[in-house]
């Protein structure tokens, strides 16, 4: 397991899982905001990126949450890995 693997399971049996859910909307949100704002040229990628680690470290919580040995995290991730090629392929076909 890795150690962000292993923060993010002790973060969740800590706190629990509702709080957890909770912070997972809030940061979720407020990387929303961030990339609106980047948009608007009001704050620098620096920013964005704060926000999209904070979003992924939820992310990482949840997953581990809800999906523990990654069974199905793996299979939708490959599935959709996958319809991003083909959609790739065709797209640039066109070129
Ligand atoms: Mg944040």
């Amino acid at each position: 397991m890795s150690e962000l693997d292993a923060l993010c399971e002790r973060a969740v049996k800590l706190w629990g899982i509702r709080a957890q859910v909770g912070m997972m909307m809030e940061e979720a949100a407020e990387l929303i905001v961030a990339l609106n704002k980047y948009d608007r040229g009001e704050i620098q990628a620096p920013d964005v990126v704060e926000e999209l680690v904070d979003t992924a470290v939820m992310v990482t919580q949840m997953r581990l949450y809800f999906d523990p040995d990654s069974r199905y995290w793996d299979a939708k991730r490959s599935e959709k890995l996958r319809r991003l090629s083909y959609r790739l392929e065709m797209e640039e076909a066109k070129k």
